[in-house]
């Protein structure tokens, strides 16, 4: 049977390795919708363009040729032909993405292509911020995951040290904490659970005891749906 799964929640939680990992136990597709709004990003960098000009911005989203992999093990992240994978994930584009994202026209254009994307006749584990409240609202099952602040920057701020960054940890910390103030006070589609999620906190969870509990609450879900 095809299940649809929204995997919502903040940076750090570990929703990334946690969708990728769900995908790849219920052999789905899975997208990343933050990698989308990072492609739209960086086009806007390379144009040159002013975050605030609101209009330029949101013209880049309607003209630029973006596409993803739907492959949890592998990132295919393309701007116009260019696969654009490792630079999306850069400081640059970080620092930029909100306030791209909070653009009405940006966001309008990608939850059209998000839909698109989702579409299909096989099970997809969609990761993002506004899935199970805006992009799919009738998925099958939609989680929200969450952790305290402080958890989410040390994780992040490991994850950076293994990837040989420096160690960061307050200047992590104040990053998590910029970018949910941004992302949930934004006026479209701000960062909230949809009613029906099913919240999850994963302070005190490794990866695979999340990954195992959604599994279940897929299972049961499926039940239910049969
Ligand atoms: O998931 P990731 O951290 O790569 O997302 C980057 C940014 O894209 C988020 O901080 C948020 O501003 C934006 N985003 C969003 N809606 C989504 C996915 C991501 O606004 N569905």
């Amino acid at each position: 049977m095809n299940v649809v799964v929204a995997v919502d929640g903040p940076a750090g939680t570990g929703k990334s390795s946690v969708s990728r990992g769900l995908a790849r136990a219920l052999q789905a597709r899975y997208l990343d919708t933050g990698a989308m709004y990072r492609i739209v990003t960086l086009a806007v960098l390379r144009a040159g363009i002013d975050l605030h000009d609101e209009s330029a911005v949101g013209a880049t989203a309607t003209t630029a040729e973006l596409s993803v992999g739907y492959d949890p093990d592998v990132d295919r992240c393309y701007l116009g032909g260019e696969d654009v994978s490792t630079e999306i994930r850069r400081d640059a584009v970080t620092r930029a993405v909100s306030a791209v994202s909070s653009v009405p026209a940006v966001r309008s254009r990608l939850v059209e292509l998000q839909r698109e994307f989702a579409d299909g006749s096989s099970s997809i584990v969609v990761e993002g911020r506004d899935i199970g409240t805006v992009v799919l609202p009738d998925a099958d099952l939609k989680i929200f995951l969450t952790a305290t602040a402080e958890t989410r920057a040390r994780r992040r701020n490991d994850q950076n040290i293994a990837a040989g960054l420096p160690d960061n940890y307050e200047g992590v910390l104040a990053d998590v904490r910029r970018r949910d103030h941004l992302d949930s006070n934004r006026e479209v589609s701000p960062l909230r659970p949809a009613s029906d999620a099913v919240v999850v906190d994963t302070s005190e969870m490794t990866e695979a005891e999340v990954i195992a509990h959604l599994l279940e609450l897929v299972q049961q879900r499926s039940e239910a749906l049969r």
